[in-house]
């Protein structure tokens, strides 16, 4: 059985050895000059590729119902997977890395054992049309081939240029649909212009997101300043809601709470400053420089207008114990497709079958990876997907 595998990433990659090893012949198709282009970027390039909390609600999917069949099926089988291919792996709080550090480790055993099992890896072949017939006629730039079998492992168009892709045109003229496609684990874009005053700021913080005045999320870690917006695992993990809402013209706002150690509530917050401000005789200044970037500092000041007075107003000290807690952004856009890690919308997973990543559409196709409606918060969940659906559609496609 002639099994060809349309892309040589992460998905694509796991689905051809799993399909060798059951006896297919297979041949991947990759349009670049070489396999895994987006694998060696993960991690920035340390590639976490697991998590030791692998759940169900670290993803979005427009079918959860779905998405648990094919979740649960292979996940225990990853790390025998990888362990099989001789990959060393460390774990630093519940993230998966290879011991290398270095995600050519991965790449490589993966390659490896393809070349072992004489998969036939074609580079710089660009697939831009499948045809369904009595078989697939595929044709790409340079050739036309004849597959029984076709994994389509395109990814999705996050982080390449637009004109480079024509991985929804190919799974639409397969008869699919494909949900929305929108950026996830990407920058935000926030309403104001202070941003160039405290861009390159780092701060540890709870990032509370609103759609439409509803609290939806909450992450607490590490939030980067950039010129217009804010960046960081914390604001990754909330874009994908973001950008589905902004999609629906719906709202988003982002509270900013800049004091995630204190436990107390507003007043408080406030008796704690006044404290050491009548007490101690702290300005205000040196009292926020005592747990804030001096950059974040100044902007409180400035917005409180507390940089101009000498005495402790009593409103302003409310408007500043506010800011502290909950300072308000609205967000009013992300940084798109090209800058986002991964993608939300795709393929709908009803259009599959989950346990085998087979085409309800299309008989002997298949589908894995990113190019389907799922996407992961970050550590390791987006690999995990491509992983794990490699692995249903490469032991399937020969019996199947
Ligand atoms: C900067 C960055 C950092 C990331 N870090 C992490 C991380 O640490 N952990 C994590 O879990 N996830 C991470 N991700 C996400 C992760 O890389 C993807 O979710 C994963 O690679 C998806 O695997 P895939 O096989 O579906 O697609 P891909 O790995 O994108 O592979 C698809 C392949 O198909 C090829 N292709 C597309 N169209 C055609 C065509 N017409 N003809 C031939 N070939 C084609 C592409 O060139 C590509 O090689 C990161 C992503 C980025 C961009």
């Amino acid at each position: 059985m002639e099994v060809f595998i349309i892309g040589g990433g992460a998905s694509g990659l796991v689905s051809g050895i799993i399909a060798a090893r059951n006896g297919a012949n297979v041949t991947i198709l990759e349009k670049n000059s070489k396999c895994g282009r987006k694998l060696l970027l993960t991690g920035a390039g340390r590639s976490n590729f697991w998590n030791s909390k692998m759940d169900i609600d670290c993803y979005y999917s427009s079918n959860k119902e779905i998405f648990k069949e094919i979740f649960n099926s292979k996940k225990d089988f990853v790390l025998d997977f990888f362990k099989s291919l001789g990959l060393v792996y460390k774990v630093n709080n519940g993230y998966y890395y290879p011991f290398s550090n270095q995600s050519t480790s991965i790449l490589n055993v993966l390659l490896n054992e393809l070349q072992v099992l004489n998969v036939k890896i074609k580079t710089s072949e660009y697939v831009l049309k499948i045809e369904k017939k009595d078989k697939f006629y595929i044709y790409t730039n340079n050739n036309r081939y004849t597959a029984d079998k076709v994994i389509l492992a395109m990814g999705s168009k996050a982080s390449i240029k637009e004109a480079d892709s024509n991985i929804y045109d190919l799974v639409t003229s397969l008869g699919h649909t494909v949900n929305k496609v929108l950026p996830s684990l990407v920058k935000l874009k926030g309403e104001g212009n202070f941003y160039k005053d405290i861009k390159g700021v780092r701060s540890e913080v709870i990032l509370s997101l609103y759609v439409d005045k509803e609290f939806k999320k909450e992450e607490y870690g590490e939030v980067l300043f950039t010129e217009d917006g804010i960046s960081g695992i914390c604001t990754f993990n909330l874009s994908g809601i973001v950008s589905r809402s902004l999609n629906k013209k719906m709202e988003s706002e982002i509270a900013i709470n800049f004091v995630p150690w204190f436990k107390g509530d507003n007043h408080e917050l406030k008796e704690f400053i006044k404290d050491l401000y009548t007490k101690q005789k702290h300005t205000i200044e040196g009292i926020l420089e005592g747990f804030l970037n001096y950059k974040i500092v100044n902007l409180l000041l400035k917005l409180t207008k507390l940089d101009k007075e000498k005495n402790l107003d009593n409103e302003k000290l409310d408007k500043l114990v506010r800011l502290l807690r909950d300072f308000r952004i609205k967000i009013i856009g992300t940084n798109g497709l090209l800058e986002a890690q991964v993608a939300t919308g795709g393929v709908p997973l009803e259009e599959i079958n989950p346990k085998t990543m087979s085409s309800l559409k299309t008989k002997g196709l298949y589908l894995v990876g990113e190019i389907l409606d799922v996407d992961g918060i970050c550590g390791g969940y987006n690999l995990g997907f491509a992983w794990l659906t490699g692995l249903i559609a490469g032991e399937s496609v020969k019996n199947d």
